[in-house]
């Protein structure tokens, strides 16, 4: 019988605080990519819009897989040498990058862009999920951070301009 996404969605919530993620961290990133193009953007219009990319079916399991790697890793019960390159968070292991990526190609170019600037300038909670210490692996979340971050950040770019259209501010 397929798992109910219900079940799903509540496992990523309760996964993501066990690994140290609050929903308000990546809406604060949100936030920070956003509030220079809509000044009047509120930060509880991030926590939704980061809650609608967590609901979503695509990114929920690639947050699963990727967190389970992490903290397989971190028990040292991957086999080698996947463990070795997971553990040492390998520059050219790629794969964390890869998965990341594609669950933030349905948001749409400005994801996109967005997610490469922020693993190129690594803000806020990605910050501290990147700086290495014995005791934890992130190699996956820190990139998927950076994922829901980059695509709650698409919603709101998009749901912006659908609003000026809507009101008739539209330059077209
Ligand atoms: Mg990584």
């Amino acid at each position: 019988m397929p798992v109910h996404s219900d079940v799903i969605h509540q496992a990523v919530k309760t996964k993501l605080a066990h690994r140290g993620v609050r929903i308000e961290d990546i809406a604060h990133i949100v936030y920070e990519l956003q509030r220079v193009y809509h000044p009047q953007l509120m930060f509880s219009e991030c926590v939704a819009s980061v809650e609608r990319v967590l609901s979503k079916r695509e990114m929920q399991h690639a947050l699963l897989v990727g967190m389970e790697l992490d903290e397989l890793a971190e028990r040292k019960q991957l086999s080698s040498p996947l463990q070795e390159l997971v553990e040492a968070d390998e520059g050219l292991f790629g794969c964390d990058e890869t998965l990341a990526l594609g669950s933030v190609l349905s948001y749409g170019s400005i994801a996109v862009t967005t997610f490469g600037y922020l693993d190129k300038y690594k803000i806020g909670i990605i910050k501290k999920l990147d700086t290495k210490n014995s005791d934890h692996v992130h190699t996956f979340l820190d990139d998927l951070i950076a994922s829901i971050a980059a695509s709650a950040a698409g919603r709101i770019a998009h749901k912006y301009r659908d609003n000026e259209e809507k009101q008739g501010f539209s330059s077209f």
